[in-house]
Parts: C-alpha cells; sequence; structure tokens
C-alpha cells in the first residue's frame, strides 16, 4: 500500500495526488497532465487526477499479461474465494465508500449506498461462476465420436467507467471477469476517480496474485491506448452515446470483443388509469433522483388522454418538495450535478426547450443553496408541451429536467418511444394488463418498467439497453458477462469402439 497518498494518514487535509496500481504496487505515471477532483456541493478539491500516458497503459497491460497464465490455470472454485472476500471488505467498508461517492459525484448518501448494494450483487452472482462457467457436451454424435464445448477465459480485459456510478459500474463487469479468469485494467472516470482508488486499496487485502487487477487513470489518451493495445482483448464500456460508439468501432476494429453501452433519453408513459399517488411518487423519485444523472432517468413523460389533468400538477407538485443540498446533508433529496459546465449545459438545455415553446411548470435555474454558493446546484425542472421532435423530448439533459408531452392514445405513445433514437429504458404507468402487456410487447427499449420508475436489472439479469444506447451483443452483469468474459473452445474427439473394446 506504500506508494498510495490516501493511505498516508492526510486524507483531505491537504490534496493528494492519486497513483495507478500496477502490479500490486501503486505507481506514479509518467504522464505529466494533472487535473482537480471537485466535491461538486462545495467545489472543494478533492485529490488530483494523473492522466496516464500510452506508456503508462502498456505498463498495466504488461502486467496483466504477465498475471494471465497463473491466473488462468487457477481453478474457478479456487478464484471465487477472493470474491468471497470482495463482497467482505466491501460490506466491512460499506459507509466509508458510499460517503467517498457522494464527496466526489455529489449524490445524496442513501443513492450512494445504494450504489454500493447493487455493486456488491454483483460480487454475489459472479460467487456462481463454477457453475455458470459450465458448458455443453454432446455423447456420440457419430458412433464413438463426442463433442463438447469449454469456456476459457478471454486475457486480459479492460473496463472503462463513466463519473455517474464510480462504486458500481466497474463492478457490472469486474468480478465475472475475474472469476472467469481474465485480469483487469480498469480506467475510471477521470471526475470520479477516488472511489475506485480506494476500493483497490481494499483488494489488496483479497489475495489476488500481482497483475490480475490493476487500475490506471487518464481520459482519452489513456482510453485510445487500452482500444489500440494488442495485449487487451476484451473492452467493457460505459458512458455517453458519442464515445460509446468510438469505443465500439475502434475497439473493434483492432480485433478486440466490446461491449459500449452509452446515453439514454428514457419516457415514462402515463394512462388514466395509473395509481395516482404512487406513480406521482416513482415519477419524480426517477426525474430527479441522483439529480437527474442516472442512464435510467426518466427524463420525459407522456401523459395519455385524460392522464394529462391527473398528472400534470401533482408530478410539478412532488418536484418541487425535493430538499436541494450537500448529498452528506441527511434532509437532503436531491445534490448537485456534476460540474459547473455541466450545469451550464443542462441550462442551455432548458432555454432551447424554452425557445421552442415548452411552458415552464418548474425553474430551477436560478436555485441557490445557501452556505453552498460554490456548488453546482440546479432546483427540479419541468417543461410542459415539448414538442416531439424538440431537445427535450429528444436529447439526453442529464440532469434534474422533466419534459411533458400529450398524445391521445396509447399507439401514439408506444410510436413515440419508438422513433427515438435511444432505447435504454421504457416505461409504462397503469393498472390495465392488457395495456402493460401490449407495451411490453411493442415497446423498442432494452429494459422495460410496468410501474416501475427505474428498470435497473438486478445483479442477475443483463443491463440490456438498445439501439444507440448500445453498442455490442452481450451486455454486462450476469450469464452475459460471463458470455463476454469467456471464449468458448468446441472439442470433437473420437474413439472408436474397437480401440475400447480391449479395456
Ligand atoms: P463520458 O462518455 O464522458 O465518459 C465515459 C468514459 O469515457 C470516461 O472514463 C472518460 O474518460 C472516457 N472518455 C470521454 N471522452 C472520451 C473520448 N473522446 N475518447 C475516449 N474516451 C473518452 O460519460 P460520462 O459523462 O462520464 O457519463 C455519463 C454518460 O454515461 C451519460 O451519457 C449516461 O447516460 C451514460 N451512462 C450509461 C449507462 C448505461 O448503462 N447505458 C450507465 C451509466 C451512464
Amino acid at each position: 500500500m506504500g506508494g498510495n497518498p490516501l493511505h498516508s494518514g492526510e486524507r483531505m487535509h491537504r490534496v493528494v495526488e492519486l497513483t495507478n496500481y500496477i502490479h500490486g504496487a501503486w505507481r506514479r505515471p509518467e504522464g505529466t497532465q494533472w487535473l482537480d477532483v471537485h466535491n461538486p456541493a462545495t467545489a472543494e478539491v478533492l485529490a488530483r487526477v494523473p492522466l496516464s500516458s500510452a506508456a503508462d497503459v502498456d505498463r498495466a497491460a504488461q502486467s496483466a499479461q504477465a498475471a494471465v497464465a497463473g491466473w488462468r490455470r487457477t481453478p474457478p472454485a479456487e478464484r471465487i474465494q477472493p470474491l468471497f472476500k470482495m463482497k467482505a471488505i466491501l460490506e466491512d467498508n460499506f459507509e466509508a465508500l458510499a460517503r467517498q461517492i457522494t464527496l466526489e459525484n455529489g449524490k445524496t448518501l442513501g443513492e450512494a449506498r445504494g450504489e454500493m448494494r447493487r455493486a456488491i450483487e454483483n460480487v454475489e452472482v459472479a460467487c456462481g461462476i463454477p457453475t455458470m462457467m459450465q458448458s455443453e457436451f454432446s455423447e456420440d454424435i457419430a458412433p464413438g465420436i463426442d463433442e463438447y464445448m469449454i469456456r476459457q477465459p478471454v486475457g486480459v480485459c479492460a473496463i472503462i467507467a463513466p463519473f455517474n456510478f464510480p462504486g458500481m459500474i466497474p463492478f457490472w463487469f469486474l468480478p465475472y471477469a475475474l472469476a472467469c479468469g481474465n485480469t483487469v485494467i480498469v480506467k475510471p472516470s477521470e471526475r470520479c476517480p477516488i472511489t475506485m482508488v480506494r476500493v483497490a486499496e481494499l483488494l489488496e487485502g483479497i489475495g489476488l496474485p500481482p497483475g490480475v487487477f490493476n487500475l490506471v487513470h487518464g481520459g482519452p489518451e489513456a482510453v485510445n491506448a487500452l482500444l489500440d493495445h494488442p495485449i487487451v482483448r476484451a473492452i467493457s464500456f460505459v458512458g455517453s452515446t458519442p464515445v460509446a460508439r468510438h469505443i465500439y468501432s475502434r475497439g473493434s476494429a483492432s480485433g478486440k470483443r466490446v461491449q459500449a453501452q452509452g446515453g439514454a433519453k428514457n419516457p415514462v408513459i402515463l394512462l388514466p388509469d395509473a395509481d395516482v399517488e404512487m406513480t406521482t411518487r416513482i415519477v419524480a423519485d426517477s426525474v430527479f433522483g441522483n439529480a437527474g444523472q442516472r442512464c435510467l432517468a426518466a427524463s420525459l413523460a407522456v401523459t395519455v388522454g385524460e392522464a394529462r389533468e391527473i398528472f400534470t400538477e401533482s408530478i410539478t407538485a412532488a418536484a418541487a418538495e425535493r430538499v436541494v443540498g450537500d448529498g452528506l446533508d441527511d434532509a437532503t433529496t436531491m445534490g448537485p450535478v456534476i460540474s459547473p459546465q455541466s450545469k451550464q449545459r443542462i441550462s442551455g438545455l432548458i432555454q432551447q426547450g424554452l425557445d421552442e415553446r415548452g411552458h415552464l411548470l418548474l425553474d430551477g435555474r436560478s436555485l441557490v443553496v445557501p452556505g453552498y454558493e460554490q456548488g453546482n446546484f440546479l432546483g427540479p425542472t419541468i417543461l410542459d408541451g415539448v414538442p416531439p421532435q424538440g431537445v427535450l423530448a429528444t436529447t439526453e439533459v442529464f440532469g434534474p429536467v422533466l419534459g411533458m408531452l400529450h398524445v391521445e392514445t396509447v399507439d401514439q405513445a408506444i410510436a413515440l418511444v419508438n422513433q427515438a433514437s435511444f432505447g435504454n429504458m421504457a416505461c409504462l404507468f397503469t393498472s390495465s394488463g392488457a395495456a402493460a402487456r401490449k407495451f411490453r410487447y411493442e415497446a423498442e427499449a432494452g429494459n422495460i418498467g410496468i410501474n416501475i420508475g427505474v428498470a435497473a436489472p438486478m445483479a442477475f439479469f443483463p443491463f440490456s439497453g438498445w439501439k444507440d444506447s448500445f453498442f455490442g451483443t452481450l451486455h454486462g452483469q450476469a450469464r452475459h458477462a460471463v458470455e463476454f468474459f469467456t471464449q468458448t473452445k468446441v472439442v470433437i474427439e473420437r474413439w472408436p469402439k474397437e480401440w475400447t473394446r480391449k479395456f
């Protein structure tokens, strides 16, 4: 642990410089550029993060490659022993990790705890690898000939994460990659890198051989070096759609397997027969939870028929009740957005929505949180009557903003869902089983909610996403992850009857 300044006992009293974790040691990268990591609620500088160079990435790749052979030969039942320890150590440090997420990301402590819970659930599911990696066997495909398939690890895998779930998203991939016998390089978001540093410190104590788990900080240069590096065989990415597209094309061009989860614009459809109290609460939580910085945040509400009169006011009232402030404060129900640039971008999109004749029901742009004047705070904002082709109906805002629009029929609502370029999530609120079935069947999105506002798959389901929200074939989590992190080998064996007769 020696070289990692977060261990120096001076944490948070002075600005620490983060280092990479390569081959079981903390190493200062060669890259000469550094960025400040801010607390979005206070603008305090929490740490400085290095932007690793291609040479730094190469060092991590060589380390991971050197560890592949030994780790692969470790039987799956032994490989999961460190994962049990991983679960225990994450549980023991649960509150500290959640607090760290809130400090660098801004979300409330409750939201940070939810994030860490899902991270741990993925470790639990990956502990089933000895069963999940089992494969197929056919005896006598012809007389005396058997055929079977085995799953072998892919080799060195890279995980590239976004800022909005710094503790959870690497775990959609990491435990499965390790349990399947791969070695891993994690590249956290340069905007929220500290949580994974803390995780890496904890993982030092679980008995992984050096090089099996590596952590490299950085931005586009480090990412592109991972995409191009011949040693790296697989890329798992989560982030915005333009970058996901880039990752998919550049990674596959160099022959790697790639799973790239992108951005979203998630509609919720409200029918007049939906339960008013429950729907209002759940929709408001979906839109404004994590300050709207969630790839499964609802950001467009489509009211059908009389639902317009029922829900417009109630959702606006629920939104206005949000208590905006520092996520560490118990009273806070909505934290800041990640950066001043993000706040400015979101405000610009609200203005564009107004220019397109959206009608402002709630305006959070001028909100100031007393005592936190430097924070990146925005209040909940709702615009009604946004045009179906307009910016607030089609563009990912990634902030606490809801666009509302109205249609007359369920078919029109489903057509709106299906004309969108994104396909991460679509939700319907109703008490009609027939409407729910029709929606589930026809809506073109990979995660569907029926009376659910954030249809986030449990760790034992894949994190689906369609259209511009996903590039690849196999998603993160569960069996998809096991397939992604293994390559199949088919073996055909002939043992003629005359040869076996003598035994
Ligand atoms: P981002 O795309 O800006 O960054 C993601 C990662 O890509 C970071 O590690 C960053 O260093 C790297 N990166 C950024 N620009 C790059 C470039 N030009 N070349 C190479 N690498 C680059 O995303 P973000 O702002 O950190 O996260 C928010 C986005 O992530 C939103 O669009 C959100 O919808 C999406 N997201 C999607 C899911 C999902 O499951 N589909 C989950 C969470 C977040």
